[in-house]
């Protein structure tokens, strides 16, 4: 977030007290004033994107741009699994690599500068029963004739302590985004399933050693990758192990690790730790309205960004659990913003048509 945000007055605009936040002098930038609850009027919009992450923010260039006019409901924590992210050295055109927050408000202004409104505000409940779709964030409701899904997914976290204490400080839930940084260092990864597999495997292009750290003493990814993993040199197996504890000041040191097979603990030098115990799909706002997949991921239809509501469109994590990158969810936000706007266009142009009387003659009205 720029530190733009940290300053705000309040200004009045069409009747309604809004906070504005002002922007840096001489830039041209002018983020949206954030509508305020209670003043009981919907605030209507062509096109609404629910995510603040690479995908919804790229919908919302691409939609600003080709005129939409559209509100980005980017949730209070704005910015999506980026603002969790220190160095970013995988987005192209970055070749010093970038910080993931800065990453995200550049998108931002990007999106601000050509009219995109983004309101810090979680979407608490939707009604897609019927056009125009509503939404509900933080007390004000929404009105509008399409939706860009882009909600992304998080990373599931072990939950203790000392993890979120050294989050981006040795701890990672991305081992493709991370694992250059653990060059000829030694690593943990926790997990038992493909993922933990597949990124041990990742690592040991960078790690000196790989400690695959999991509950149980069987795995439940898939058999080949199972035996490269323990056939790998660098790979050594901790079954029977829980993290109980990162250890370190400023940056991770070790692992205290608990026994699932006995009794005791162990300790186990590393420089970092993946955790790789699946992700969780942003979804439960739009349960009862869009079909998932048997992994709880938002379906979309064929080749495109369609849902199975005809206006709703999903792009970004939510519905990808294979490739999860920021330059991925971004080119799926360009792909359901171009997909929103057609479909707006052929919906606008057929409710034209409508509109326009046709005479008995069977000839088409001017
Ligand atoms: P997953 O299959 O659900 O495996 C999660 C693993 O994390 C399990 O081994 C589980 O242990 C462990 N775990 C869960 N909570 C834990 C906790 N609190 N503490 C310690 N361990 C914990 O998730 P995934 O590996 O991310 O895979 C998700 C899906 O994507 C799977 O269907 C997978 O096949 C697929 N995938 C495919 C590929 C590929 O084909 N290349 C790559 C990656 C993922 P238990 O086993 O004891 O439950």
């Amino acid at each position: 977030m720029s530190d733009d945000a940290t300053s705000k007055t309040t200004r009045p605009l069409g009747g309604i007290s809004l906070n504005f936040i002002p922007a840096a002098a001489g830039d041209g930038h002018v983020p949206a004033s954030q509508p305020v609850a209670g003043s009981g009027k919907p605030v209507e919009a062509r096109v609404v994107i629910v995510g603040s992450g690479p995908a919804g923010l790229t919908a919302a260039i691409y939609t600003a741009r080709a005129n939409l006019a559209p509100i980005v409901l980017g949730g209070v924590a704005s910015g999506g699994q980026l603002m969790i992210t220190s160095d970013v050295e995988n987005y192209p055109g970055f070749p010093e690599g970038v910080q993931g927050p800065e990453l995200m408000g550049l998108f931002r202004k990007q999106a601000e500068r050509f009219g995109a409104r983004v309101f810090d505000a979680d979407v608490e409940r939707v009604d897609f029963g019927s056009r125009p779709f509503r939404l509900w964030a933080a007390g004000v409701e929404y009105r509008t004739q399409a939706v860009i899904v882009a909600t992304g997914a998080e990373a599931i976290w072990l939950g203790i302590e000392s993890e979120t204490r050294l989050r981006g400080r040795g701890v990672s839930a991305c081992a493709t985004c991370d694992g250059f940084f653990f060059r000829d260092k030694e690593v943990g990864i926790v997990g038992g399933g493909d993922s933990a597999l597949e990124e041990a495997l990742f690592l040991t292009r960078f790690a000196s050693k790989v400690h695959l750290i999991h509950r149980r003493d069987a795995f439940r990814g898939s058999k080949i990758m199972q035996a490269r993993a323990a056939a790998h040199p660098k790979i050594e197996l901790h079954l029977n192990r829980t993290v109980e504890e990162v250890l370190g000041a400023e940056h991770v040191e070790a692992l205290r690790l608990g026994k699932t097979d006995g009794v005791g603990e162990e300790r186990l030098p590393v420089q970092g730790l993946f955790i790789a115990i699946g992700h969780r799909p942003n979804v439960a706002v739009f349960r009862d309205w869009l079909e998932t997949d048997e992994k709880g991921y938002l379906r979309t239809e064929g080749a495109t960004t369609a849902s199975n509501i005809e206006g709703v469109f999903i792009a970004g994590d939510v519905d990808d659990h294979r490739y999860r990158q920021a330059v991925t969810a971004a080119g799926e936000g360009c792909r359901a913003a171009i997909d929103a706007e057609r479909w707006l266009e052929a919906q606008e142009a057929r409710d034209r048509e409508i509109a326009v009387p046709v005479p008995r003659s069977g000839g088409r009205a001017r």
